[in-house]
């Protein structure tokens, strides 16, 4: 690990929390979530202790991808014992819902419930945690940037144009809010069919490594588009948990080690 940007006042870090690695996005479906989580797994797999914050708070989808279910218990002083799953210390926001039950918040209540699961959780003693950003740009981002030193950025697109015009404005604020950004991710980079082995690039291809160079930030990798992360995020069995050893878990690693 690199050590982060220097930090401008008033941004303080989470107690317990060595590093704090963010994973965005410029829209939302375009895997940010489930690379999230495929990274914490990868790091955790390195030693490091990983936890993961939801922050997508107008679709938490965590939980669903690591099969954590209920809610967090909560001690007589008011602070949250995280779940755990795989070895991760988890909280979403996610967890605090009924199923199928929207935030219906406003931007103060939203950041709010954020920093109330970042900072008044157990972390117990972090090297990493890995927060999963809302989607593109917005109250969210501001105030977790304006408030608590997040080490690095990493920017997740599929390959074609339209994703990658929306991970250049995210990219655009994380420099106007001197956040260090960490490098994009290809997902869905390219399909293989398991019967015929034929390579489709359904989004095109290799769009967000000419997007990096362009921005000149680091292209940290690619993920195919394949059955089984689909099935893996559905039935909350990541492949880096589940299949260690398989072709996917070693492009997670793989991006995990560049960070
Ligand atoms: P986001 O967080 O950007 O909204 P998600 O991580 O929730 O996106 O992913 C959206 C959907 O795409 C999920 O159903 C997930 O299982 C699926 N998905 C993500 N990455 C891949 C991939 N590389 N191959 C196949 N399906 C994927």
């Amino acid at each position: 690990f690199g050590h982060g940007a220097p930090q401008p006042q008033g941004k303080t870090r989470v107690k317990g929390v060595k590093r704090i690695i963010a994973v965005g996005s410029g829209k939302g479906g375009v895997g940010k979530s489930t690379t999230a989580v495929n990274i914490a797994l990868s790091l955790a797999a390195e030693g490091l202790k990983v936890g993961v914050l939801d922050a997508d708070l107008y679709g938490p989808s965590v939980p669903k991808l690591l099969g954590i279910e209920g809610r967090p218990a909560i001690r007589d002083d008011g602070i949250f014992t995280p779940h755990e799953a795989f070895g991760l210390k988890v909280m979403s926001i996610g967890s605090m819902l009924v199923p199928g039950q929207a935030v219906v918040w406003r931007g103060p209540m939203a950041t709010s419930g954020l920093r109330q699961l970042l900072r008044e959780t157990d972390w117990g003693g972090l090297d990493v945690l890995v927060i999963d950003l809302p989607p593109g740009t917005g109250d969210i981002h501001i105030a977790l940037f304006q408030q608590t030193v997040v080490d690095g950025v990493v920017i997740v697109s599929t390959p074609q144009d339209l994703a990658l015009i929306d991970a250049q404005k995210a990219i655009d604020m994380l420099r106007r809010m001197s956040v260090p950004v960490l490098g994009l991710v290809e997902n869905m980079s390219f399909f293989i069919a398991p019967d015929t082995g034929h390579r489709y690039d359904i989004f095109g291809t290799g769009g967000a490594e000419r997007a990096a160079a362009r921005l000149e930030i680091p292209f940290l990798g690619a993920i195919p588009l394949v059955m089984s992360i689909r099935e893996g995020s559905d039935a909350g069995t990541p492949p880096v948990a589940s299949a260690p050893d398989g072709h996917e878990a070693t492009a997670y690693r793989a991006i995990a080690r560049n960070l």
